[in-house]
């Protein structure tokens, strides 16, 4: 099967650079561990993907919401991700 649109399954897509490395979930600072890369089609170019970071407690329960809305592509260590440069 030939990936005509180029979308390169779940491993394609390019990251937002993320700030500084703190769980996204509500209410909660700490350090995040993890990236949740995800993307809305009715928002987003098919390459784009948002970045939700989190930390341990919180990765299940982020990628479970993001996961509930089909929004959800991968998760991967924060190491991974390219950082904003400081302002
Ligand atoms: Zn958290």
């Amino acid at each position: 099967m030939i990936d005509v649109l180029g979308l390169g399954g779940a491993s394609g897509g390019t990251p937002d650079p993320v700030g500084e490395l703190i769980c996204s979930s509500k209410g909660c600072r700490a350090e995040a561990a993890w990236g949740l890369l995800w993307n809305n089609p009715k928002l987003h170019t098919p390459q784009r993907r948002k970045v939700w970071l989190a930390c341990d407690e919180h990765r299940e329960h982020l990628e479970q919401f993001l996961g509930a809305r089909g929004f959800h592509k991968r998760t991967v260590p924060v190491e991974e991700l390219e950082r904003q440069e400081p302002a």
